[in-house]
């Protein structure tokens, strides 16, 4: 609800009501509002969505039950000079987003989660595979392909941080009209991390 000051508060059910001023919230969509601290950017305070508001394509039906994991560089190319910085850099891009991920890039060892840079005679840029899932369809292990056939290096960020984004249960968002990194419409060469409303849902997949 706008106040007469300006400030929005919003209780969102079961939900503690929060104040956003209005010079420093963004409004996303249907009143949702994500404020960010002035002094250092981190999202300090929002309101969650309501469960009747949610888009039922956000989310797909499988993803990480903590969003928390080790990831392996698992062939050779994955942990060449190119590769290794752009999908380091992916990972950082999420765990300083404010989305409260730790995606830990592993260049040797094994995990159930892994990475692999290959040449595939598809039209995709890349892939991510739910390999193994609980019976919460809460992944138990799975891997993400990027795909050198199709992509070019200065958009393999953004198809990474997109990826990653599929483990983290967020959906392809192909007509999204939100700047989303899981819309298909994204421009690959600026659009190279999580936006705040990939970051908001997220957040609420864990809250
Ligand atoms: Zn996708």
């Amino acid at each position: 609800m706008k106040q007469t000051d300006g400030s929005y508060t919003i209780k969102a059910q079961n939900r503690t009501t929060y104040v956003l001023s209005s010079n420093s919230a963004s409004v996303l969509n249907g009143g949702n509002v994500v404020q960010r601290s002035p002094s250092d950017g981190n999202i300090t305070r929002w309101n969650l969505i309501p469960w009747e508001s949610v888009h039922t394509d956000v989310y797909i039906n499988w993803g990480l039950k903590t969003p928390e994991i080790n990831i392996l560089l698992a062939n050779a190319t994955a942990q060449n000079s190119t590769w290794r910085p752009i999908i380091e850099a992916s990972a950082s891009a999420w765990n300083n987003s404010g989305a409260g991920v730790d995606i830990n890039v592993l260049t040797s060892g094994a995990s159930n989660f892994e990475i692999y840079v290959n040449s595939v005679g598809e039209t995709w840029y890349g892939a991510t595979y739910p390999d193994s899932l609980d019976g919460s369809n809460n992944l138990i292990a799975g891997h993400i392909v990027l795909n050198t056939n199709k992509l070019s290096t200065e958009i393999a960020q953004s198809t990474t941080v997109h990826e990653i984004g599929h483990l983290l249960w967020l959906a392809d968002n192909p007509s999204m009209t939100e700047q989303t990194i899981m819309s298909y419409n994204r421009n690959r060469k600026t659009m190279v991390k999580p936006q705040l409303y990939d970051i908001y849902n997220v957040r609420h997949r864990y809250d």
